[in-house]
């Protein structure tokens, strides 16, 4: 079975990533299957354990670090977040095309591990925008807005980064842009493998 995509997805925090990938996410013929990450931060309302992330405590975020359990991890205004190995291997193994929505640092090692990593950077319209749809979120307190706000100003900085960046203006075509670039890496790979295989036949 050909093994499925890693893709990689960043963007500033606020920007839209969970409600862009959403539109996708479930498409059967994308066959992607979303990264679980483990995180020490807080639940939010309406986020599910296992859905969105696995919530442990700093110890045992420290000891999958030990282990050698996460692919990458990085700590993200004051908590710690880490994409789980074994899982993203035996999803992509299954053929599944795996999905890491992770921040900027995260992106940087997993490209060192895997340079073949499809990497997508969601932008926002403008900094007024990605402040009002922070704030319009409402889950957390003052200080934390402001983290993220001026954590956004130096992730947006990594754009040039990725391989494709994407503007979330309007959610439906944001979706259609990365739907489409992810579905041309799949043909491409799908023909790969094809070309390769004819190419190894005539060499035998
Ligand atoms: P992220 O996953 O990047 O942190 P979310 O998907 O949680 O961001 O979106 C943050 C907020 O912005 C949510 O309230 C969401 O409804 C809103 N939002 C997302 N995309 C758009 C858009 N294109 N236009 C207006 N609001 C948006
Ligand atoms: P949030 O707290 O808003 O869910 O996530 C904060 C930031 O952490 C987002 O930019 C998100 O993409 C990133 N993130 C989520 N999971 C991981 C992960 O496993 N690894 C890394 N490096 N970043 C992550």
């Amino acid at each position: 079975m050909k093994r499925g995509l890693l893709i990689v997805v960043s963007g500033p925090s606020g920007v839209g990533k969970g409600t862009v990938l959403k539109q996708f996410m479930n498409d059967p013929e994308m066959n992607l299957a979303f990264s679980v990450s483990m995180t020490t931060r807080a639940m939010r309302e309406g986020e599910q354990e296992g859905v969105n992330y696995y919530y442990v405590t700093k110890e045992r975020f420290q000891e999958a670090v030990a282990n050698g359990e996460l692919l990458e991890w990085t700590e993200f205004v004051g908590n710690c977040y880490g994409t789980p190995l074994a899982a993203v291997n035996r999803l992509r193994d299954e053929g599944k095309n795996v999905l890491l929505e992770i921040e900027v640092d995260g992106c940087r090692q997993v490209c060192e591990k895997c340079p073949d990593a499809l990497t997508i950077f969601i932008v926002p319209p403008n900094m007024q925008e990605l402040e009002k749809r922070i704030r319009g979120r409402a889950t957390e307190p003052e200080e934390i807005v402001q983290a993220r706000l001026a954590k956004a100003s130096k992730e947006l900085e990594h754009a040039g980064d990725y391989r494709y960046t994407v503007c979330n203006d309007d959610v439906d075509l944001a979706a259609d842009i990365i739907r489409v670039i992810i579905r041309h890496h799949m043909n491409k790979e799908f023909w790969s493998s094809k070309i390769g295989r004819e190419k190894s036949k005539t060499v035998q």
